[in-house]
């Protein structure tokens, strides 16, 4: 503050910088209590097959509904949290909640998916939430998808690798975030136990107006498969997109042409009814 450091006055980069430090405290000390509070929401977006637009499954988004701020989207607060271990309190609300949630979803062949940071991997609470959402809500493993960026799964520590591995070896799925952002070999994609790969959506945003954007996602597409993966496209906003990447053999998509992230109820009724091929969709 100009006053307390006795400047005369301070440059709008001063100022700026100054309220981006003052945000991050606030949103750091408010966090915590956040999440014991219950003031974390859950929006789910659904992933539907390409080959016939049937719903697999849903992304579930996290948001903070946070007191004289409104409902606050990931990036205001999740890069924060990372930078802590604030990050493991909401990655494990997040799989428990997602698993109560979607368990009737999960019991009748959908799948639920949640996002997790690697620093979340750390340590074991996250393993121990997962082993006992699926218990308590009697959910198939094979029907929770966790979401880890290329980024991420490129660089987990010797401790994250274990807890991933326990994770997997629950019976959960691995799928491969933004995919195509990141600088992953092929040689360390084959070596993760990924069975789902997303394309990023900036690979996506230009499929039907660019013919080499189209022939960077057939090739996308085509590594996925001779690895035995099950891929994804991601932030299908428009009819033309959807058409190419069925064209390119893609399986799934996401985005706000087939549905916005939303509360949960609009998609009970989408999986009222038990479909025991869906979650076949995984392998
Ligand atoms: P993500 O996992 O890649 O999620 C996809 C993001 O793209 C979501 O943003 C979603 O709302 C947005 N999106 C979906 N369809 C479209 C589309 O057609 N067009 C456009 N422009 N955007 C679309 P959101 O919800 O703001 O989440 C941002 C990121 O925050 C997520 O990216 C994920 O990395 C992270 N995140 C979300 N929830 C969690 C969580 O529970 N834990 C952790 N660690 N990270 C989370
Ligand atoms: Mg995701
Ligand atoms: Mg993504
Ligand atoms: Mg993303």
């Amino acid at each position: 503050d100009a006053k307390v450091s006795g400047k005369a006055r301070t440059s709008v980069f001063d100022d700026a910088m100054q309220s981006d430090v003052d945000a991050r405290l606030s949103v750091r000390s408010a966090l915590g209590d956040a999440v014991r509070g219950g003031q974390l929401r859950l929006h789910y977006q659904p992933l539907v097959s390409l080959a016939d637009g049937r719903v697999l499954g849903a992304e579930a988004l996290v948001r903070w509904q946070r007191p004289g701020h409104g409902l606050l989207a990931p990036d205001a607060f999740v890069p924060v949290a990372e930078e802590t271990a604030l990050i493991t309190e909401v990655d494990r609300w997040v799989v428990g909640e997602a698993v109560r949630r979607a368990a009737g979803w999960c019991r009748a062949g959908g799948s639920v998916a949640v996002n997790l940071s690697p620093r979340s991997l750390e340590g074991d609470a996250v393993l121990d939430a997962l082993s006992s959402a699926l218990h308590r809500w009697r959910v198939p493993a094979r029907s929770v998808v966790l979401e880890i960026t290329e980024t991420g799964v490129m660089s987990t520590s010797g401790a994250a690798d274990r807890v991933l591995a326990g994770l997997l070896d629950l019976g959960a799925v691995l799928s491969v975030d933004d995919f195509g952002v990141g600088h992953s070999s092929l040689a360390r994609l084959r070596r993760t136990r990924a069975q789902v790969l997303k394309v990023d959506r900036s690979l996506v945003a230009d499929v039907d107006r660019d013919d080499a954007s189209r022939s960077v996602v057939a090739a996308v597409v085509a590594m996925a498969h001779a690895l035995g993966m099950v891929v994804v496209a991601e932030g299908v906003e428009r009819a033309a997109q959807a058409d190419v990447l069925r064209a390119v053999r893609c399986d799934q998509a996401q985005g706000w042409f087939f549905g916005r992230p939303a509360e949960p109820e609009g998609l009970d009724p989408v999986f009222a009814h038990p479909a025991v091929s869906r979650a076949g969709a995984w392998v």
